[in-house]
């Protein structure tokens, strides 16, 4: 299980794992993140909203005078080696392929010259859309970068990273989750255009909102497949709206008037599809207005309306999601909810006062099995830091 551990824990685990002492050693953090709102609108060049988790991966490590790194995790049983001192090769385990393909894009860039005994845990929950596996990269380069005394600027360990889960773990994901994990602010949340890839640190007063990030523990099968029709959809809308108007090169061109405009030829699927992205869009804007402006209660009504147009007008919400969301919506001290991530199960997030989240984890808690006869995982988290050195090497 995922849980953190205390430093005197975290060191014995390390002399158990290598059988030798541990200093001198370096400690470093990267977090999880969560999606506020902003959802699906990633691929149609628009804007998503990730805040860095106060869950995070911490790597332990001791440079060496060699080219090998050695990577043990407190999930793990074995201890994993490889050489630096040419292409790092793509073996097994599965997991090592995260810091394998790590240290492949730094060394390509001449960043590394020895290796390290690394010890990585987390308390980020594994495989829950929560980006354990961002973490999981940001936190080991950063421990590549800090035993080398290197540095590189954090939105190029971000590709890094990014190229890492393309490359080694055979994800082709997007730059969100590496790009919040290494660039997160404590005490604020990422506004990113994915058109350009700027990044905006929007203020979110921690000591007025938190977040209860509550797993349905339910993944229905359905996701690949429905996720490539969402794509394929949404790329029609833009094929034909842009007949009626050329300069449309993504849905994130396209406003409410100009949709309307095109209705009649497009299939009314494929309409609602696009619906959501462009009010989603807009929702995403105004949410990050209604932040800086400490309007919470406009801020969560935008994450309400974020879940309806997921639910009715892109079609990728589930009975569970929408239980959650309702039963939240009930409680006093919660201003919104909504799923967060592909959908189709996974995760909401909820926003709320501080004396709020206990009631809502103990309506969930009393309500959710009743409802479906599953039982609901959270826990609560306010906006964490990026990725940070704890303990760096003494100069
Ligand atoms: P998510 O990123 O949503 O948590 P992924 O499937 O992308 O889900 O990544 C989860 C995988 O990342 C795990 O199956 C494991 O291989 C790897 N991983 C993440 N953190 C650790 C860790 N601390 N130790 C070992 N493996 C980890
Ligand atoms: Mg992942």
């Amino acid at each position: 299980m995922e849980v953190a551990l205390s430093d005197k824990e975290m060191e014995k685990l390390f002399v158990d794992k290598f059988g030798n002492d541990l200093r001198p050693f370096i400690k470093v953090r990267a977090p999880g993140r969560v999606n506020l709102i902003g959802e699906h609108t990633d691929y149609n060049d628009g804007f998503v909203f990730p805040m860095a988790l106060t869950r995070q991966t911490t790597i332990l490590a001791k440079p060496r005078t060699d080219g090998v790194i050695r990577i043990a995790s407190s999930l793990e049983p074995q201890v994993v080696e490889f050489s630096i001192d040419a292409p790092v090769k793509k073996d097994p385990p599965k997991w090592s392929a995260y810091p394998r393909g790590v240290a492949e894009a730094l060394r390509k860039k001449n960043l590394l010259k020895v290796g390290m005994d690394a010890l990585a845990y987390t308390d980020v929950p594994l495989g829950g859309g929560l980006s354990s596996s961002a973490s999981f990269e940001v936190a080991s380069g950063l421990a590549m970068l800090t035993v080398n005394n290197a540095s590189l600027a954090m939105p190029e360990l971000a590709l890094a990273c990014q190229w890492a889960e393309h490359h080694y773990a055979g994800v082709p994901c997007g730059i969100m989750d590496q790009y919040i994990s290494a660039m997160g602010v404590k005490g604020h949340a990422m506004l990113l255009d994915c058109r350009d890839l700027k990044p905006r640190q929007i203020p979110l007063d921690n000591t007025q909102v938190e977040f209860l990030i509550v797993n349905s523990n339910v993944k229905h099968e359905l996701v690949q497949g429905e996720y490539t029709a969402r794509r394929n959809q949404c790329h029609r809308a833009v094929e034909l709206i842009s007949r009626a108007f050329p300069m449309v090169k993504a849905l994130r061109d396209v406003s409410m008037p100009m949709l309307e405009e095109c209705r009649l030829n497009l299939d009314p699927v494929v309409f609602r599809r696009a619906r959501h992205v462009i009010t989603e869009n807009q929702r995403t804007l105004d949410f990050a207005a209604a932040l800086e402006a400490k309007n919470w209660k406009s801020a969560g009504k935008l994450m309400y309306a974020s879940h309806e147009s997921l639910r009715d007008d892109y079609g990728v919400s589930c009975p569970e999601l929408d239980a959650l969301v309702e039963i939240c919506s009930g409680v006093s001290g919660i201003y919104g909810a909504r799923m967060t991530g592909g959908g189709f199960g996974g995760s909401i997030v909820v926003m709320g006062r501080h004396a709020a989240m206990a009631d809502a984890a103990a309506t969930i808690d009393d309500q959710y099995p009743r409802r479906t006869g599953l039982q609901a995982t959270h826990f609560v988290t306010t906006a964490g830091p990026g990725a940070h050195v704890v303990s760096g090497l003494a100069r």
